[in-house]
């Protein structure tokens, strides 16, 4: 069986030139522009202030 399977190049489109540049560009090759970045979730943040409202629900015991 031939089971390869083929990765497509992730690629994003700039929306200033419609050129299409690599995903982990932060700016165009073509023209500079400048992609906007995600942000990135601090997951331990937020596990952590979920685990403070859990705890702190659980700690009053009242409703
Ligand atoms: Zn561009």
């Amino acid at each position: 069986m031939n089971a390869k399977v083929y990765k497509l190049p992730k690629k994003k489109e700039c929306p200033s030139c419609a050129f299409e540049v690599g995903e982990n560009e932060t700016h165009c090759t073509i023209c500079n522009y400048e992609f906007p970045q995600k942000k990135n979730y601090d997951w331990r943040v937020v596990t952590a202030i979920i685990l403070i409202v859990v705890l702190s629900y659980f700690l009053t015991g009242s409703f």
